[in-house]
């Protein structure tokens, strides 16, 4: 991991050389801006549509968005593809029986048994100790899964274990059998399954892809009813958020802990009052078929709604971003080049709990070619109350040395993109507040990819790259890595172009 950053930031670094210049002229605006008035104006002539989400519940929290089983696995396959052996199919595949009514649904089942059985044909000497072996390990993954989210962790657990298999290192030469049937694409998304014949064959690049995008990109009126930060139409510098729950409390020094639901107090300096520790469930709540009805369960522990938390923080925390509304920049509009491609980037920021609240402590660009073309550590500016690690990966250590701010952050992101620009990215409203960036031109795979049961459920990024592009990230022990994520965003809507265009066709 530190190996891997140390390399990105130095990719990073000429061309962060050369757009530092270029923004050296942005931070006069951007100092103009952040020099705005009283962040008590930006919210009062708006109007406020309640949509109470319940805190646990609430899926489109960032901090817990996706990360549903980091701190279980190591990371597996990401930017490295996948060797295996060629082999020429011959038995017809085991299939699982259809279950009405089943805790884990049959497709599911069979994908993860196909997904296994690929990885047994690594090393197992032939097609019916392959087949064998998947339908062993499936079946042990399923027996032991009271519903389907445990399934999914658990079934990822028993692919690490396959793919750790020492019998695989033998075969590790070997031509990748998708690498040759799915071209380019395919070799460096590192497939496990993808015997469909239906092959990625064109590459969307440049302006094709920018123009293609531009179908996904969300309306004002979405970006408004999602919460995204909007221009305050009088104060330069301030940002309007939509659809925000009515605030309860008017106390400035009682605060509501955004990870346990308890309250606490503050003092003027926003330290905490009384010491107090934080017990809370890391994993977000979620509806689980059993006989007979349905129940809800964290999925960090299968505890109960109002069990006691299973991880103990040193102190309560709060989310705080939609509280200071100033210091925000707005992308500037520049003219397109010739051939009207305006730039796409996908893009996804860690955030600490520091005593203001969730703030800025990675960020990472990639551009349509899946490169990391920004990848930066940020000093939050504020007294770090707790690093976030599980979820952000980021360490004290990686923030000891850092002196980039939020504020550098952000002349660089105004010369990178433009108004034009496309940014893709995963709930990208967290990000935008976290880099207190205002852009109109999104495209969000948490609305593209919509889940069934409608807002506020959004559904995992995880969930979505190992249904769509059949690739498991975010597996990795000590927290996600950012690129991993804004790779997988560009990566499942080039998918998502190529696939609405075979249906149209
Ligand atoms: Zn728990
Ligand atoms: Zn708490």
């Amino acid at each position: 991991m530190p190996q891997r950053r140390m390399t990105a930031q130095e990719i990073c670094y000429q061309r962060m050389q050369k757009a530092q210049q270029q923004a050296a002229q942005l931070a006069a605006a951007v100092k103009a801006a952040s020099a705005s008035t009283n962040p008590k104006q930006g919210l009062t002539g708006e109007k406020r549509r309640v949509a109470h989400r319940p805190n646990a519940s609430l899926p489109s929290s960032k901090p817990v968005k996706a990360h549903t089983s980091v701190g279980i696995l190591s990371k597996t396959t990401s930017t490295t593809m996948q060797k295996r052996v060629a082999h020429t199919p011959t038995m017809k595949r085991p299939v699982i029986p259809a279950e009405f009514g089943a805790k884990v649904p049959t497709n599911v089942r069979q994908r993860y048994l196909n997904i296994f059985i690929d990885e047994c044909l690594k090393f197992c000497s032939s097609e019916q100790e392959a087949f064998q072996m998947a339908l062993e390990e499936e079946k042990v993954v399923c027996d032991r899964s009271s519903s389907k989210n445990i399934y999914l962790n658990v079934a990822v657990n028993t692919l690490k274990k396959l793919r750790k298999s020492p019998a695989v290192s033998v075969n590790a030469k070997c031509q990748s059998h998708e690498g040759v049937l799915g071209g380019r694409l395919a070799a460096k998304t590192s497939y496990t399954i993808n015997r469909s014949g239906k092959q990625q064959d064109v590459d969307l690049k440049g302006a094709i892809l920018y123009k293609k995008l531009q179908k996904y990109a969300m309306t004002e009126e979405q970006l408004q009813e999602h919460g995204y930060p909007r221009p305050h139409p009088e104060v330069s510098g301030h940002a309007v958020v939509h659809n925000l729950p009515e605030k309860k409390n008017n106390d400035p020094f009682s605060k509501i802990c955004c990870r346990c639901g308890a309250e606490y107090k503050i003092n003027a300096y926003g330290s905490c009052v009384r010491k107090e520790e934080c017990s809370h469930h890391w994993g977000r709540l979620r509806r689980n078929r059993v006989p007979g009805g349905w129940e809800t369960l964290y999925n960090c522990c299968s505890g109960a709604v109002g069990s006691p938390g299973c991880e103990v923080s040193k102190q309560h925390v709060q989310d705080g971003r939609k509280e200071s509304l100033d210091g925000f920049v707005k992308t500037f509009s520049k003219p397109l080049p010739v051939e009207g491609n305006g730039g796409v980037y996908a893009l996804d920021c860690e955030m600490c709990y520091t005593k203001q609240g969730l703030e800025l402590t990675r960020v990472t660009v990639i551009n349509s070619d899946l490169k990391v073309i920004y990848d930066t550590f940020v000093k939050p500016g504020s007294k770090v109350v707790d690093y976030n690690t599980r979820f952000s990966g980021v360490t004290q250590d990686d923030l000891e040395n850092t002196t980039i701010t939020l504020r550098d952050v952000q002349a660089v992101l105004l010369s990178m993109f433009s108004a034009e620009s496309i940014l893709i990215g995963h709930s990208l409203e967290s990000d935008l507040f976290a880099l207190k960036l205002i852009h109109c031109l999104v495209v969000d795979t948490a609305i593209v990819f919509p889940h069934r049961l409608g807002l506020p459920y959004k559904r995992a990024l995880r969930n979505l790259m190992a249904d769509y592009l059949k690739r498991i990230i975010q597996d990795n022990v000590g927290g996600h890595d950012s690129s991993e994520d804004a790779r997988a965003c560009m990566e499942l809507m080039i998918w998502k172009i190529k696939e609405d265009a075979k249906v149209k066709r």
